[in-house]
């Protein structure tokens, strides 16, 4: 249900709705507006007529219900775009396109360090690299594991780049989140409910990844999961879905960005080297997402994708990420943002 508060209400009615909220078995979340606040009060949706009482106490407007099985994600409660800070400096969801950029897999102090620079040259201002890997095969290289991450961090102190990198098992979440700023969910783990549920309580930004065969509606569920534990801090990532085709490695769902759009309030950000799995369809793919109105990219970067532990066909060089970079700002202004 959504409960919408009178204009100009004040901090103790809030307070007495939120502890009614409590005290009906549900749990609020107060979205602050520009005019009024609305609380969201989420949980058994079974019981859900009780909370429709709250439109007899102080300060209260209305008590609607939420009509999408996500509430948390859905424009119903969070009218406009919710913007998701990872430093002072990276906003996700403002006016302005975040390209996060790094190899798949950190694989050396030399490798990450290089990218690193050469990414934050070429203007991106997230720093991504994968220290847990969810490889196909078991015999594939796994990541370097916390040796990676303190090599991710090592960059970060260098380079000022926050970082990015992927948490494949719950019991890891507490060590990798010493390290990353932004949490990854791969497409493997979208329906992973208990690392959703402990990245949830967990508090910092989460990148979540679109399953491969995960409807819209099904990824937003998901966001759900962290959105309903209190973070409200999830970005969306269309990384490509399984169809038929086989000429990329995924088919890159573009439509995906309007519909979340009109859906959600959470930023999306898109993944072109997962989507195509070859380098060469990445920047085009890049464009169009911008000209979409994503509001971020993610895409790897090697400097020498020939020797790569993982993904080198999609994996730009560090001198093909910074001419599409050049080129991607006239989409960005097109799409009435800055890059
Ligand atoms: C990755 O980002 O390297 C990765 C494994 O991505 P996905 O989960 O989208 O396959
Ligand atoms: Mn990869």
């Amino acid at each position: 249900m959504i409960i919408v508060m009178k204009k100009g209400v004040g901090k103790e009615e809030l307070a007495e709705v939120k502890k009614r909220i409590r005290e009906l078995g549900y749990r609020p979340h107060v979205i602050h507006g520009e005019t009024r606040n609305v609380i969201g009060a989420v949980g058994d949706e079974r019981g859900k007529a009780v909370l429709q009482s709250l439109e007899s106490m102080p300060g209260v407007e209305s008590v609607v219900p939420i009509l999408r099985p996500y509430k948390l994600a859905s424009r119903e409660v969070h009218a406009g775009p919710s913007v998701v800070e990872v430093s002072p400096q990276v906003r996700v969801g403002g006016d302005k396109v975040i390209v996060m950029a790094g190899p798949c897999s950190v694989e050396s102090e030399e490798q990450i360090l290089e990218t690193a620079r050469a990414v934050k040259a070429a203007g991106a201002t997230v720093l991504r690299g994968g220290a847990f890997k969810p490889r196909t095969s078991p015999y594939a290289f796994q990541g370097m594991e916390e040796e990676g991450l303190k090599l991710l961090a090592a960059a970060r102190d260098e380079t000022g780049l926050p970082i990015v990198t992927e948490v494949v098992n719950p019991r890891d979440v507490e060590l990798v989140a010493r390290y990353a700023d932004i949490m990854q969910v791969g497409a493997r783990n979208m329906q992973n409910f208990a690392l959703l549920k402990m990245l949830g309580q967990l508090g910092k930004p989460v990148l979540l990844k679109r399953g491969m065969a995960g409807t819209i509606q099904e990824f937003l569920m998901c966001a759900e999961y962290i959105l309903a534990e209190g973070n409200q801090k999830v970005m969306l990532c269309e990384r490509g879905i399984r169809t038929f085709e086989t000429a990329t490695r995924n088919t890159l769902d573009i439509s995906a960005v309007p519909v979340l759009k009109e859906q959600t309030h959470l930023p999306v950000v898109i993944d072109p080297s997962h989507a195509t799995g070859h380098a060469h369809l990445v920047p085009s793919m890049c464009y169009a997402a911008v000209a979409a109105g994503c509001d971020g990219l993610i895409v790897e970067v090697h400097p020498h994708p020939e020797k790569a532990a993982s993904d080198g066909p999609q994996s730009l060089r560090p001198e093909d990420f910074a001419a599409m970079m050049a080129k991607l700002r006239p989409f960005a202004e097109a799409a009435g943002r800055t890059l």
